[in-house]
């Protein structure tokens, strides 16, 4: 037996699916992935609906054992055990135990090293948006230690990396509403990082950096700095045409026609600034909106958005993707910040008001859209990241 270290945010811990009620459930547009034992279960199930079902509707690709077949999806997209309140006849007939491994688990995912897993949700399911969204204390974490029958076979947690983490975590959590500080501050603090010698001492060095970090946000240095760059209007409009063409690419997934409902809006402000021969008008516009409209209710609700990008940090392991460097990771996250932001502020501007259920639907049909697979990761950051230019620190042209 080993001990395992299980950390887990608040609203992770109190999770519920809310079935029916749920206003896009997750049994549809998607591939659902059925493991062999629930394939074989089903097939030979001895509920004859349930049987014949899986018999039309179960294509079987013995991919491997996680993925031994997929479900057809109907006219309409959903799965085809989803009876006509919603629910999966799976779980009504033959009870939660019999459910596939994707269906069971659906969104609770985890960060598994040898001796720690992070447990997490995805945010592709409006619920988890909601819970993670709705208290002040959805990210604080609970630890615990529970035994495993042997030890895992996940890399080992290399603890400078999840100190990082912890630090990135913190400074973005110190930053309250002001999250362009909390980015700008982020850039200082791996920056600083970044120089660090291999004959310094890594613990001393990045303990300044932090410090450094927390000092300038609260003595209001990173706020000075912020005023005196000017914002690059053209990288701003560029990334969001890129990204806006690439979402249309992706209509037939789940979610889409939320995600276009927004994506639409800001193409209609794109649309009325391009008139104007001047792409800077539509940015400004869209910037007021943010501080005059938005900022002031997100003042109200401070930790609506900096619960989302402490997630986004936990989540993601932030910086330490292996794939690319730090300040890169911190580049990818600021544009997608930009692009959310940008959605809120369409938003509000051609519908007069904010509203939390607007945010709720902006967020979750983005990860349905943008985090549901590897591949989906992989290919949307490639958008962003060919938008970048000169080096990584252009970021700081989009908190702005
Ligand atoms: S998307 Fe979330 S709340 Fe909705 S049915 Fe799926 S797990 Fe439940």
């Amino acid at each position: 037996m080993k001990n395992i270290n299980v950390v887990e945010p608040l609203f992770v811990s109190t999770f519920k699916c809310i079935g029916s009620e749920c206003r896009d459930h997750c049994c549809k547009g998607w591939d659902i992935h059925l493991d062999k034992p629930s394939v074989n279960r089903y097939l030979k199930s001895s509920l004859i609906e349930i049987k014949m079902l899986a018999a039309e509707n179960i294509i079987t690709t013995r991919k491997s054992f996680a993925s031994w077949g997929t479900m057809k999806l109907n006219e309409a997209g959903n799965c085809a055990f989803m009876d006509e309140n919603r629910l999966c006849k799976v779980h009504s007939r033959l009870g939660a135990t019999a459910l596939s491994n994707t269906c069971a688990t659906y969104p609770r995912a985890a960060n598994t090293f040898k001796y720690e897993q992070q447990k997490t949700l995805a945010l592709s399911c409006p619920e988890a948006t909601r819970q993670l969204l709705a208290s002040p204390d959805a990210m604080l974490f609970a630890e615990t230690i529970r035994l495993q029958k042997e030890e895992n076979k996940a890399k080992d947690l290399v603890q400078e990396k999840k100190l990082l983490n912890l630090m990135c975590l913190n400074i973005i959590k110190f930053s309250g509403t002001n999250l362009d500080e909390g980015f700008y501050a982020l850039a200082s603090f791996l920056l600083g990082a970044e120089k660090i010698r291999p004959e310094d001492e890594w613990l001393v060095e990045i303990e300044r950096h932090f410090s450094e970090a927390l000092n300038a946000l609260a003595q209001g240095h990173i706020r000075q700095q912020l005023d005196q760059i000017k914002p690059d209007h053209n990288l701003q409009w560029s990334l969001l045409l890129r990204l806006q063409s690439w979402f249309s690419t992706m209509a037939d997934k789940r979610a889409f026609p939320t995600l276009n409902h927004y994506v639409n809006k800001l193409i209609f402000i794109q649309a009325e600034g391009a008139k104007t021969d001047d792409v800077s008008q539509s940015m400004i516009r869209l910037n007021e909106v943010w501080q005059n409209q938005v900022m002031p209710w997100f003042a109200e609700r401070p930790w609506i958005m900096n619960n989302y990008i402490q997630y986004r940090i936990y989540d993601d392991f932030f910086p330490n993707d292996e794939n690319r460097n730090p300040l890169l990771s911190l580049y990818l996250l600021t544009a997608e910040w930009f692009l959310l932001k940008s959605l809120i502020a369409a938003n509000v501007e051609l519908v007069g008001k904010l509203d939390e259920e607007d945010i709720i639907n902006i967020i979750y049909s983005y990860h349905s859209i943008t985090k549901h697979t590897p591949q989906s990761v992989v290919a949307f950051l490639a958008e962003i990241n060919k938008v970048k230019v000169n080096d990584d620190l252009s970021l700081i042209y989009l908190v702005k």
